[in-house]
């Protein structure tokens, strides 16, 4: 009897495939045969990015097909990328399966597909193959996209998604309010169209609905009542496989490892690591306020300065600052960041609280210093500093810039709260817990197996 054969797809972005491709190592570790697919741009990223030596990646077959737009193409405004997902990629997606599907042997059994793709649920439903949604966001979020019908019949927004007035809603007495300006396709950058965003999210989940199985990388106990409100969805995290060695994650930048002996050379609690996840973008004067802020705080610090992370150039930094902080801080371009979270020396983390990086700081009991960029990170803050009480949120002044003070003030009252740390730690247990044997999301990810290979055979 073969194994079951899961054709995995990501919405391209860094914060989808990583978690895509931990649940591809968990399946594997199930005895699946993964494939997995990414559109042709990413795929060429990820290959591109790959250490030159080890990343065990001979498992997973990694595969590309196009996203409909000409190579090349800018991708960053999502109408026109999202019409091509839905006529063009859709067709090659279909196509895949099929010429895959006529062999007699390594047929693909079942779809697992990003609830972001969740239109890609419909063709496996059409292919005859079991469909499976995972969530990589927040429950919160699932919750508010599952209940848009009733948000609109409710008059609470229009069908563009824009909210009819201003006000504090609650999608169950015990989620955290929610001022609906701060619905999660509204809180983008300006150029990008929202009611795009918000009419495609909308299409994948009532696509997705007709999934066989929902899961998500999160767990019950820090979300309950999002997960009450949709209750198809199974908790199946915190997936923490990153901390594994050697595994392939499916970076788009080539991660420096050296940053990890320079950790061990540092005493316990005492780094500050700093990173945004792939999509933050710094105008200039607030990069300089960042970097000066570092210096003020005295403190040792590794910092992930992605190549595009700031609107100008990248290497800008205020006259003097690398030579000033030399001896405390090491700046990098991309880190093995789980690897780097579970690391002894890190006292803390500023984020702009993405949603993997959410679950890689509580799955390692790390406190957070909150600095959310868009969409559903201002939530995900809410959680962390008045849900979960694992952080504090830093405050803009009245020009709307986070000043060097406020860093160096905030990152102070952190590093010295016991409290936080203690919760922080008390959270890690409950995340540890969830994924080890006999704990709800280690339960719900067997039995989602156990029933995939049972309709298999
Ligand atoms: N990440 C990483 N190295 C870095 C910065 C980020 O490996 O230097 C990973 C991080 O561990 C997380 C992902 O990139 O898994 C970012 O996802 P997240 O949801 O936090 O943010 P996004 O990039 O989607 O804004």
């Amino acid at each position: 009897m073969e194994n079951p054969h899961a054709l995995v797809l990501p919405f391209p972005a860094q914060g989808h495939v990583i978690p895509c491709m931990e649940l591809s190592h968990c399946l594997i570790d199930h005895g699946f045969k993964i494939t997995f697919m990414n559109t042709d741009s990413i795929h060429a990223r990820v290959m591109a990015a790959l250490p030159k030596m080890g990343g065990v990646h001979g498992q997973i077959r990694l595969v590309s097909i196009p996203d409909g737009m000409a190579p090349g193409e800018d991708r960053s405004q999502p109408e026109k990328l999202y019409d091509c997902f839905l006529r063009v990629m859709r067709v090659h997606l279909e196509e895949f399966i099929r010429k895959r599907n006529e062999s007699d042997h390594d047929k693909i059994t079942c779809l697992i597909a990003d609830g972001c793709m969740g239109w890609a649920v419909e063709v496996a439903v059409k292919m005859g193959i079991r469909g499976v949604a995972f969530w990589t966001l927040p429950m919160s979020f699932c919750a508010y996209v599952f209940h848009v019908p009733k948000l609109i019949e409710d008059g609470i927004i229009d069908d563009n998604g824009f909210p009819t007035k201003q006000q504090m809603i609650k999608l169950s007495p015990t989620m955290p309010a929610l001022n609906t300006s701060h619905l999660i396709w509204l809180c983008l950058p300006d150029h990008i169209s929202k009611p795009s965003i918000f009419r495609y999210l909308n299409k994948c989940t009532q696509a997705a609905k007709s999934a066989d199985w929902h899961l998500c990388n999160s767990f019950y106990d820090i979300e309950p009542s999002a997960f009450e409100l949709v209750p198809k969805i199974l908790p199946i995290g915190p997936l923490s496989v990153g901390r594994r060695l050697g595994l392939l994650e499916g970076n788009f930048w080539l991660e420096d490892s050296s940053c990890l002996s320079w950790l061990d050379e540092q005493p316990a609690h005492s780094v500050i690591y700093i990173a945004f996840g792939s999509y933050t973008i710094f105008n200039q004067r607030q990069f300089h306020e960042l970097a000066l802020g570092l210096e003020l705080s005295n403190r040792s610090f590794l910092w992930v300065v992605r190549p595009n992370l700031t609107d100008g150039s990248s290497d800008a930094y205020p006259d003097g600052f690398e030579a000033r902080v030399a001896n405390r801080g090491r700046i990098i371009g991309w880190s093995p960041q789980q690897k780097v979270l579970a690391h002894p020396s890190i006292a803390c983390f500023l984020t702009h609280c993405g949603w993997n990086s959410t679950m890689e700081g509580l799955s390692n009991g790390v406190p957070f210093l909150c600095w959310p960029y868009f969409a559903d990170q201002f939530q995900n803050q809410t959680y962390i500093s008045h849900v979960w009480k694992v952080g504090l949120e830093l405050k803009h002044n009245s020009s709307g810039i986070i000043t060097r003070e406020e860093i160096k003030g905030k990152l102070d009252e952190l590093v010295g709260d016991n409290v936080i740390r203690a919760r922080s730690l008390e959270l890690q247990q409950i995340a540890q817990k969830n994924v080890t044997e006999g704990g709800a999301s280690f339960k719900n990810f067997n039995n989602f197996i156990e029933a995939i290979k049972l309709e298999k055979c």
